[in-house]
């Protein structure tokens, strides 16, 4: 039989029973406040998935044949509350099962159903944006709140990359709560993004941790496909490097807030960083 193109990521067909690693969309959008679209992300980041080679040089393995499943796209609800319940119950099964989730957004809301079923000790974040609302537009679940709501469920320490818009308030929280950390663009070309990395390794080792992309923390001049763009951002590479350094010790990953209305550019920088993760993840 000929070969067909299937709405699931490259190189993810494998069994659901017989995989380590489980690729789920969610194409939710339903809380955005500026640009509508990261509904539509999931499909085109697996989309551009196929664009690319299953060698990778860089981390010298090949994709195809490796036991990874994409599940497809939850059928959502239209409550924000409601999906986050959705994607709990998912990631409770596949990390019950002893497979490592990899949830493709969909705006940011949906992190906090992922945050709830693995209950982790450490939220790692790439964002422009600090998330630290109590509500916004009338609902506690809007993708603007879920750092908070991830505080409020009682992890422990949250470290945001990126970090460069907020309000007044969230940045006194950010500021006062010794919970937090966060490390805006100009403090990481300060510092070094090694240097920042290491601070957040030595505070998170052996700890439970999480690690949630959202696509804004890159700079919009360079991947402009974004519901809440920002100016004056981190770079692809650097989210990759974050993704090296903690992508194979977090017990769940998320890349969110990819709005496909640009010319590909957000959703290829996230579909090869997914690749580079499985690949990692299968090389170690
Ligand atoms: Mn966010
Ligand atoms: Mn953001």
């Amino acid at each position: 039989m000929e070969n067909f193109f299937h709405t699931i990521f490259a190189d993810a067909s494998y069994p659901y029973e017989d995989s380590d690693i489980i690729i789920f969309g969610v194409p939710y959008d339903g809380t955005t406040s500026y640009k509508a679209g990261t509904r539509d992300a999931p499909d085109a980041i697996r989309n551009v998935s196929y664009n690319f080679e299953t060698y990778l040089p860089r981390i010298d393995l090949d994709l195809s044949g490796l036991p990874v499943c994409d599940l497809g796209n939850l059928e959502i609800d239209c409550l924000p509350d409601l999906v986050i319940d959705q994607v709990e119950r998912t990631v409770r099964e596949i990390a019950g099962d002893d497979k490592f989730p990899v949830m493709i957004g969909g705006e940011h809301s949906v992190t906090l159903g992922a945050v709830r079923a693995l209950s982790p000790e450490c939220y790692i974040v790439c964002d422009a944006h600090l998330d630290l609302r109590e509500e916004f537009g009338g609902s506690i679940y809007n993708h603007a709140c879920v750092a908070k709501r991830v505080l409020d469920l009682g992890v422990g320490e949250v470290f945001i990359i990126g970090a460069r818009s907020g309000t007044v308030e969230e940045y006194g929280l950010a500021r006062s709560d010794s919970r937090i950390s966060i490390y805006s663009p100009e403090d990481i070309a300060a510092r070094g993004l090694d240097d920042v990395l290491d601070e957040i390794r030595g505070k998170t080792s052996g700890k439970r941790t999480y690690l949630s992309i959202d696509a804004d923390a890159i700079d919009c001049c360079l991947t402009p496909g974004l519901g809440t763009p920002e100016p004056f951002g981190l770079r692809p590479e650097d989210i990759r490097a974050v993704v090296d350094r903690f992508g194979t010790v977090c017990c769940g990953f998320d890349y969110v807030e990819v709005c496909p209305i640009d010319d590909g550019q957000t959703a290829a920088v996230a579909a090869k960083i997914i690749r580079e993760l499985i690949g990692l993840k299968n090389k170690k």
